[in-house]
């Protein structure tokens, strides 16, 4: 007789060890593009602000993993992301799809060094991102926020935000960290808008966050002996802002920091997960 093999689609063995099934509790779409989700993870995840988490979905026999910063506190009971949709990309399609109640694969261990770095003696931080690089930066105010209110932060750090988007719908938090910007003597948000054109109503900065960044840098004192800068997001913008930062004399080790979201498409290495 004949061996015949029938091809069965593959399965992936999901790995509970490795993986939460984590069930979708929020979700807010922001724009067309751009949606917040909170999911809970039903264990215990322990993570320091900054780090980013690794979200995974199961398509056509595959596991299609990639890594997103996390925008909640470590208090918070449930873990929040800010996403933007890449059309032609693997995840985002799909992520994009996920309504409350559904479930999402996390990894079980947090990963990334883009925290917050308190023990250097520089106690200004100067936080520059694109769109959905705020995320880390939310999770140091928030995470700051609470320490502040219970007594363990005494204000001894200056956190500086510049936040880059297209367009005003872009920005996600803006409404939280003009509340926090207000309330925090040691917070300062500045959202900048580089295409205004469709929006004449828009009160604030015009301009990439690193077109902006000379002007703030004077404007708030932030040089190499006192700053740190962490860059987060857009690779053109990090690039751009890193070259600016070096000429004002940021070049000690340590004194910039970048959490870079993707490389463009000619240098693409495997990500970071
Ligand atoms: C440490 C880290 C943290 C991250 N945090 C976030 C986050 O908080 N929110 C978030 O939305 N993304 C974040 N990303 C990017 C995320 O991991 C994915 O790369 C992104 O969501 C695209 O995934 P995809 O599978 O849909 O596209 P892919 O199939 O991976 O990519 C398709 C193509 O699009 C390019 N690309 C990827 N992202 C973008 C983009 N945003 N704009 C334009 N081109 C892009 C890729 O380089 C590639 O050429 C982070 C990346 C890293 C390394």
């Amino acid at each position: 007789m004949d061996h015949v093999e029938t091809l069965r689609p593959k399965q992936v063995v999901i790995s509970d060890e490795k993986y939460f099934r984590a069930c979708v509790t929020k979700r807010v779409d922001f724009g067309p593009d751009l949606w917040m989700m909170r999911v809970r993870t039903g264990g215990e995840f322990s993570f320091t602000p900054g780090q980013y988490a690794t979200l995974a979905v199961e398509h056509e026999g595959k596991l299609i993993p990639r890594p997103y910063s996390i925008v909640s506190a470590p208090y918070e009971e449930e873990v929040e992301f800010f996403f933007e949709l890449v059309p032609q990309g693997a995840l985002t399609p799909l992520l994009h799809k996920l309504q409350v109640g559904d479930e999402v694969l996390m990894r079980r261990v947090p990963k990334g060094r883009f925290s917050l770095e308190r023990n250097t003696g520089r106690t200004n931080h100067l936080l520059i991102c694109t769109v959905t690089g705020v995320a880390p930066f939310v999770s140091y105010v928030r995470t700051l926020h609470r320490d502040w209110q219970e007594g363990r932060f005494e204000g001894g750090h200056q956190l500086y935000l510049l936040n880059g988007a297209s367009r005003p719908w872009e920005f996600g938090y803006k409404e939280e960290l003009t509340r926090f910007d207000i309330e925090l003597p040691w917070f300062k948000y500045v959202p900048t808008v580089s295409r205004p054109w469709d929006h004449a109503d828009w009160p604030g900065e015009i301009g990439r966050a690193d077109d902006i960044l000379r002007k703030y840098a004077d404007h708030w004192e932030l040089e190499p002996g006192n700053t740190i800068a962490y860059l987060c997001g857009h690779p053109d913008m990090i690039e751009n802002s890193k070259a600016i930062l070096k000429r004002r004399g940021f070049t000690d080790k340590g004194t910039i920091k970048d959490e870079l979201y993707w490389v463009p498409a000619k240098q693409v290495p495997a990500q970071g997960i």
